[in-house]
């Protein structure tokens, strides 16, 4: 497997883990955008939003309430956050595998696109 993000959950590439379930990884960005800025991913390889089906959305809410609970472990629940997962070319995505990126611990530019 030449994934990039399979490599660091199966500890083939050190990472910084903030949590791990057996569905979900999520780990320090390693070029942070904010000061707080963790990756979350399915463990299931899923390259982008364009391979979501029926058959393993469900990883995809349970990745929003690790995001959550990530929120107010690492103090930015009340402050707020963003969280963003890119798609494609336009959209900036360089690692095909999904992730989803939770922001937060300053103001966030406002601009969506
Ligand atoms: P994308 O641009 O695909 O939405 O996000 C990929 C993210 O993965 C980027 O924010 C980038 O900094 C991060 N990243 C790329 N390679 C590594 C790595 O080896 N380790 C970690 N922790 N993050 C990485
Ligand atoms: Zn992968």
């Amino acid at each position: 497997m030449e994934c990039l993000f399979c490599k660091i959950i199966n500890g083939e590439i050190p990472s910084k883990k903030v949590y791990e379930d057996e569905t979900v990884y999520a780990f320090y960005d390693i070029n942070p955008m904010a000061p707080v800025h963790v990756l979350i991913v399915p463990k299931q390889h899923i390259a982008s939003v364009n391979d979501v089906t029926a058959e393993n959305s469900a990883v995809i809410s349970h990745i929003y309430e690790v995001a959550a609970q990530l929120a107010k472990e690492l103090g930015i629940a009340e402050s707020g956050y963003r969280v963003v997962t890119n798609c494609g070319k336009d959209a900036g995505q360089t690692v095909f595998h999904l992730h989803f990126h939770l922001l937060g611990g300053q103001p966030l530019k406002l601009e969506m696109c």
